[in-house]
């Protein structure tokens, strides 16, 4: 490997990271004061923006340790086989930035990744050693998320969790069959077991640390993972039933989906073109509705086009779902539970929980209900109100037109 300064080791690392969508990266223009004009500079290499467990968006530093990798997964850029310019920090680089950016109020806190290089064993200790220098030595108090290794000795993958506030393990495709063919040295086994592991300890501690306070934390933010959509046949419905299966038996905070990008020299079993970001958008919406909106996953997967698999593009899932199921509908917002006002179209969880509030007091009006939603439009066919009751309208085949977004062409010279 060429020797490379810090600033070209950044350059490469940090944009190899951009593919991990665990946290996101918001996009803009070019600008630096390089050269001395102006201040300040948008091409702050490897800062991300990411949401904390308390709601704040945070900058963090968001890199890999190297993207060299022993092993060989047919969609990511950093794999054995692909021609890309390599780079390899050591821990204590990798420390010694975080802390110089922290420093300068650039970042809050470090998401930190890798290729395997060596073993998985290996490549677990330097990451840990990341963590844990930064924690011990320099007492650091930010934002940690670090990625494990499935492979690696548990006994590392523990270390990892008592120094980070956020642990994932990537479990990639949503079907075996997609995993042993994009990603030949994975295992679904033992990506799984290393979640169950993980799920152990972060119970196993806040167990303890509710009997003893100084018992130590463990990934006190949970753990997350990723899917990547779209580079193998799995349909939404899989990839819904996935998610479900994982937040259930992981207690997951997140599932991420990532739709898959086209990497410079792809193997030919890849697909050439990108899933429609939209797709990625329809099952964030989907993921959205089991943890919040308490539809059940078999009830999100409905949603879906029976024939395909696939979630409708032109409408949220949402709405697709009460399209189907009109039998559920008209709701009587003056009297209907929560979970059945949750279910109605343009209603979400804020609304529902001003209706409750509002109608101990007086019966609501049709008004009422308009004034707590973007559309009244989408509510009306779905909904009883005091002195509104849609008739017919609820079950009219023309209904989808008449409530699906419209489309709109934008203006190429707006102000
Ligand atoms: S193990 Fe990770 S870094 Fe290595 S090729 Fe597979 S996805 Fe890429």
């Amino acid at each position: 490997m060429a020797q490379l300064d810090v600033r070209e080791k950044l350059g490469i690392l940090a944009d190899a990271a951009k593919y991990d969508a665990s946290c996101a990266s918001s996009g803009t223009t070019k600008r630096n004061s390089a050269g001395g004009k102006g201040i300040g500079s948008t091409e702050g290499m490897g800062i991300c923006h990411a949401y904390a467990p308390d709601g704040r968006c945070i900058s963090l530093l968001k890199i890999l340790l190297t993207n060299s990798c022993i092993f060989d997964c047919h969609y990511c850029i950093n794999r054995k086989s692909s021609n890309v310019r390599r780079a390899r920090f050591t821990a204590q680089e990798v420390v010694a930035l975080t802390m110089s950016f922290y420093k300068r109020n650039y970042i809050e806190g470090l998401f930190l990744s890798s290729g395997i290089i060596r073993s998985p064993d290996y490549t677990m200790e330097q990451i840990v050693e990341v963590a844990r220098s930064l924690r011990e030595d320099h007492q650091f108090r930010g934002y940690i998320h670090l990625k494990t290794i499935p492979d690696a000795d548990l006994e590392l993958v523990r270390l990892a969790g008592l120094h980070a506030d956020r642990v994932s393990i990537n479990v990639e495709l949503p079907t075996v069959p997609g995993l042993t063919r994009l990603a030949p040295e994975k295992s679904a086994t033992r990506i799984e077991g290393a979640m169950r592991d993980m799920k152990t300890a972060i119970v196993d501690t806040a167990d303890a640390r509710k009997r003893y306070r100084s018992a130590p934390r463990f990934a006190p933010a949970g753990q997350s993972t990723q899917m990547i959509v779209g580079a193998d046949a799995a349909t939404d419905r899989d990839i819904v039933t996935k998610a479900a299966t994982l937040y259930h038996r992981f207690s997951l905070r997140r599932v991420y989906y990532s739709a898959f990008s086209p990497i410079p020299e792809a193997s030919a079993v890849l697909p050439l073109q990108r899933p429609p970001l939209m797709r990625e958008h329809r099952l964030y919406q989907s993921d959205w509705l089991m943890r919040f909106y308490d539809y059940a996953p078999g009830e999100v997967a409905a949603a879906a086009d029976p024939a395909t698999g696939m979630m409708p593009l032109d409408i949220d899932p949402k709405l697709a779902w009460a399209l189907k199921f009109r039998e559920r509908f008209p709701v009587d917002v003056n009297r209907a539970p929560r979970e059945d006002l949750l279910r109605v179209p343009g209603l979400g969880v804020k609304a529902v929980n001003s209706i409750l509030k509002a109608r101990k007091w007086r019966r609501l009006a049709l008004d009422d209900v308009g004034r707590l939603t973007v559309s009244v439009a989408k509510v009306r066919p779905f909904i009883v109100a005091e002195g509104w009751r849609p008739v017919m309208l609820t079950d009219r085949a023309d209904l989808k037109p008449l409530v699906a977004p419209k489309r709109e062409q934008l203006e190429l010279f707006a102000a």
